[in-house]
């Protein structure tokens, strides 16, 4: 490991934070493999009720 040579300046490191903050707040949304909604990966689609290639829940659409 080397040893920094500057001290980070606090400008520098919180431009340095918030730039990563997105990334590590950003919801990790995918597609519902059967209706296409987007989705909470390892959630119950919400629309459709299904799990991967399951029906977990039954949702009635009226
Ligand atoms: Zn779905």
């Amino acid at each position: 490991m080397g040893i920094p040579k500057k001290r980070t300046s606090k400008m520098r490191r919180d431009r340095r934070r918030a730039a990563n903050n997105n990334l590590r707040c950003a919801a990790q949304l995918n597609r519902c493999s059967k209706c296409g909604a987007a989705l909470v990966s390892h959630r119950v689609c919400a629309v459709c009720g299904y799990y991967g290639t399951k029906k977990v829940l039954t949702v009635d659409n009226n």
